[in-house]
């Protein structure tokens, strides 16, 4: 026979841990309470299974089925806790909760009933018993007031308030009360007469007397909360199947409020912020656990250490802590030093963590939960580190207990925690690259430079940026956009510049002309304070203090333990020797994509450049080539020197020429006077550079097969860096990459160029290096020919950017208008471009590596859109069995630790 009720209570219990399926993640945890000997109000679990058949059959023949079990429960309940339910002695009578509990906790998704057990015989003991006549007849009243609402379905009529609070307003008024505290037992007493007759008047039903009663309705309300709007709506969000259904916790009811020997609280075995090794908490005497955290009365620290330390902050004198606020350890040491015991045995036991509730009723210990801790991401990572020297966990489970994503913390500049309470958010947009900045607003990169060299922090605000406002970008606190989503120019950027930046905030209305941008009509001009949060895409009015990270030790072992555990490689995609640094101090093992272009802006390249985009005809453009060499092979010299060693690719030029052009009728004139030519002639080319859809244009290897001239170029830079280095005795891995190919005859040319230059440059200087050429993988016609695309290359870089872009069919720069609205209506459930989605673009991704494996065994085969910094992406190309993921610098730590995690799981 299926057993559909686990009982627990007096250091025994039918479950355990390992059958939260079964029994809900708080029923497993309380019956593991029991069993390792932590006090715990005795109780019992029913099933999730029950739960089901309560879903399918119907509440009938579901009672029918555990009748009999539910009865002997309540039984072995009243002998754990000496009681009687329903009592008509006059003992104590036993006094149920009554809660939901799936598998993963659903926050206040579902219903709960307390104090149930109460009517109007032993509201009289209770009174009677506890000494305390208030205390009896505002539990009955919270009770009526709980089971009409969720038992019975009583609600406030449209546009009034809810009719049990209509009443209690009603004898605050007549007694002309300010607090519900001041309620004497005869006005209780005359509430709980009130509150029936509201169940009668809006139910046509009488609120039952009879405790069994009122147990079977409860435990149908709480089965039938499983499919309520909100509980069906959070298990949408998080992908919670309807089938698990919930397990209902039925639970002795102990109080904190009943005197001054009674209390409770919350507390954690160690600091949830910092990861210190300390026990702390807060508690309340004579108080109900929603009393702590109401914010009503100051709640009190539970160790002397920690009053001593509270009181100090809030500048509050010894004499009046000691008597005011004195800390548990001080007001009942017994309890404390049990509770100390209590706390250390569970962390001891899960071996993590625990957050902790628990209630003192008349000098007894009881603890009503326990579950593993949320904490910041430098608590995670030293927690994780201690408990591994502790030898509480191995290290695997220390590098599993760190999230990747949380490492971003400790990276980036965080807002101060008490200045971000007061401030005020006037917009949200994309949390495009992470972190905090605060500074004031410029619309250019000019004036950004300008005002940096006053001495002044600036965010730069644009509609969008463009390679051009780089300079301005590397000066500014952080940047904000109006449009433009999370793989948009700014957003790439930003995060390889580990600066903070907040994407597409479409409320934002930017005004050039004005030297202003509005927000629902307020007007912030130039020089005016605003903050940003790039890791939540909030914008603050006004400054809001930020502080630096510290990398401390803990961050380094972690990052060890990844270098020993992972397969993969982390690369990082870096354009300037600078950024290439950065990706090595935090463990890149080369670079994964060089984005050559990002470097025209430098100096006075873009006029070479500009020369370049202008001219009439090849040799016009090899004229400005010439010009452009010495630079690139500079910048390239610079990379592959930061790298030495490790293998750098370099891709060629990619984006649509019109980006580098003047598009403002001063620079173009600025520009003919440079070149000598008539302004018009500027004007002319810059428009026949127009296209409706650049992202699918002219651009990319399309550049380099239409001018091969630009591709000799770069190859030529490329070679000849590596041959100098190579001459001072370094030792340089130069790999030359094809961008946006979707044949291999568009490689095969390219590859020809690149080979005869190589060959030219070894001749003339004498020196020979060895180089790969492989590709782009980012139209999805290169992933489905990746056998033949993988003849001619040597190695496979996805570039899930615009892979993403042309599977789903959304711009990447558009994408940002209808992104939102789709996440909001769950038709997508992640950003596309952030996480990589695995269904759809992940078939091309896994295909193309193994067509491409299949025409080249050993083909080396990486990714370097921006998912390759992303945890479950990196898990992704883990499994589909690539070489290495490249991610901007800052992401490098994230994606070592998920590569590692990826492996060992
Ligand atoms: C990509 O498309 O994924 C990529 C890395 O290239 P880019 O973002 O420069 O187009
Ligand atoms: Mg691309």
């Amino acid at each position: 026979m299926t057993k559909h009720v686990y009982t627990f209570g007096d250091g025994k219990a039918e479950g355990k841990t390992e059958m939260k399926n079964l029994l809900g993640g708080k029923g497993a945890n309380l019956a593991e309470m029991n069993l390792i000997g932590v006090p715990v109000p005795a109780g019992f679990t029913i099933t999730t299974e029950v739960c089901t058949k309560y879903n399918q059959e119907g509440e009938e023949a579901t009672f029918a089925a555990i009748k009999g079990e539910v009865e002997d429960a309540v039984r072995a309940t009243e002998k754990a806790m000496n009681a009687k339910f329903g009592s008509q002695s006059d003992e104590f009578p036993l006094l149920l909760s009554v809660r939901s509990g799936a598998r993963v906790s659903m926050p206040g998704m579902m219903d709960t009933v307390l104090n149930l057990g109460m009517n109007d015989d032993t509201v009289k003991i209770v009174a009677e018993k506890s000494g305390n006549e208030r205390f009896a007849w505002d539990s009955y009243r919270r009770f009526i007031q709980m089971y009409g609402d969720v038992v019975m379905g009583v609600e406030a009529e449209k546009g009034e308030s809810d009719p049990f609070e209509i009443e209690i307003e009603k004898i605050k008024e007549e007694k002309g009360y300010k607090l519900d505290t001041e309620f004497t037992p005869e006005d209780l007493k005359k509430l709980v007469e009130a509150f029936k007759k509201v169940i009668k008047d809006k139910t046509g039903k009488a609120f039952p007397n009879d405790p069994w009663e009122q147990l079977w309705g409860s435990v149908a309300a709480v089965f039938g909360s499983w499919n309520n709007k909100r509980a069906i709506y959070y298990r949408r969000m998080h992908q919670i199947p309807d089938e698990w259904g919930t397990a209902v916790n039925v639970q002795a009811m102990v109080y904190g409020n009943m005197g001054k020997n009674s209390a409770t609280g919350v507390a954690f075995t160690r600091d949830a912020a910092t990861g210190e090794d300390i026990f702390n908490g807060e508690y309340l005497i004579d108080a109900q656990g929603e009393d702590v955290v109401a914010g009503i009365r100051t709640p009190q620290e539970i160790t002397k250490e920690g009053s001593l330390r509270w009181a100090k902050r809030a500048g509050i004198s010894e004499e009046q802590r000691k008597a005011e606020f004195p800390s548990l350890e001080e007001a009942m040491p017994v309890v404390y030093k049990e509770l100390d015991e209590v706390q250390q045995k569970l962390e001891d036991h899960y071996k993590d963590m625990q957050d902790l509730e628990f209630t003192i009723q008349d000098g007894k210990l009881w603890m009503l939960q326990t579950r593993n801790g949320k904490r910041t991401g430098a608590a995670m990572v030293k927690m994780a580190v201690d408990m591994m020297e502790e030898g509480m966990i191995d290290e695997k489970t220390a590098m599993l207990r760190v999230e990747p994503n949380r490492l971003d913390e400790l990276l980036h500049p965080v807002f101060d925690k008490e200045a971000i309470k007061d401030a005020h958010t006037i917009a949200k947009g994309l949390p495009a690259s992470p972190g905090a900045a605060t500074g004031r607003v410029v619309f250019d990169a000019d004036e950004a430079e300008e005002w940096k060299g006053r001495g002044e922090k600036v965010v730069l605000v644009r509609t969008e940026t463009s390679p051009e406002d780089l300079s301005g970008m590397n000066v500014s606190e952080g940047i904000l956009t109006s449009r433009g989503g999370m793989t948009s120019h700014a957003a790439v950027v930003a995060r390889g510049m580990g600066k903070c930046c907040v994407s597409g905030a479409g409320d934002v209305v930017v005004n050039y002309a004005k030297k202003e941008f509005t927000v629902d009509g307020k007007a912030y001009k130039e020089g005016d304070w605003i903050s940003l949060n790039g890791s939540t895409g909030e914008i603050y009015d006004g400054k809001v203090a930020t502080i630096d990270p510290e990398l401390a030790g803990n961050f380094g072992q972690i990052m060890e333990l990844a270098e020993k555990y992972t397969r993969m490689d982390v690369r990082t995609n870096a354009d300037t020797p600078h950024d290439a640094e950065t990706a090595f101090n935090f463990g890149a093992k080369g670079i994964g994509l060089c984005r050559t272009e990002h470097m025209f802006f430098e100096g006075d390249r873009i006029k070479a450049v500009r020369e370049m985009i202008l001219a009439n005809d090849e040799s016009g453009r090899r004229k400005a080539l010439e010009k452009l060499l010495p630079w690139q092979r500079e910048d390239f010299e610079g990379i592959l020197k930061a790298m030495d060693g490790y293998g750098v690719t370099i891709r060629l030029l990619d984006p649509p020429l019109h980006e580098f052009t003047p598009n403002d009728e001063k620079s173009q004139e600025q520009m003919a006077k440079e070149l000598g030519i008539p302004a018009d002639e500027v004007k002319a080319k810059v428009e026949s550079l127009h296209e409706f859809n650049p992202m699918l244009g002219h651009r990319g290897c399309r550049l380099g097969n239409t001018y091969p001239e630009i591709t000799e170029m770069q190859a030529r830079a490329i070679i000849e860096a590596a041959c100098n280095l190579k001459s001072q005795g370094l030792n340089p891995k130069p790999e030359i990459m094809v961008p946006l190919i979707g044949t291999v005859g568009e490689l095969k040319m390219q590859e020809e160029i690149i080979r005869n230059v190589a060959a030219d440059v070894f001749k003339e200087k004498g020196v020979e290096v060895d180089y790969l050429v492989g590709t782009m993988i980012e139209i999805p016609r290169a992933a489905l020919t990746a056998d033949e695309v993988a003849e001619v290359a040597e190695f496979f870089s996805f570039g899930t950017n615009d892979l993403t872009q042309m599977t789903f069919g959304y711009s990447r720069d558009d994408a940002g208008k209808f992104l939102p609205i789709y996440l909001e209506k769950g038709l997508l459930k992640n950003d596309p471009f952030q996480v990589l989605d695995q269904t759809g673009v992940g078939q091309l991704v896994e295909m193309g590596t193994e067509k491409g494996r299949s025409a080249k065994k050993d083909l080396k085969v990486g990714i370097c859109g921006e998912h390759g910094g992303e945890p479950s992406s990196v898990e992704f190309c883990h499994r589909v069995g690539m070489n290495y993921v490249s991610c901007s610098p800052f992401r490098v730590p994230i994606a070592r630790l998920a590569a590692a995690q990826a492996n060992i799981r």
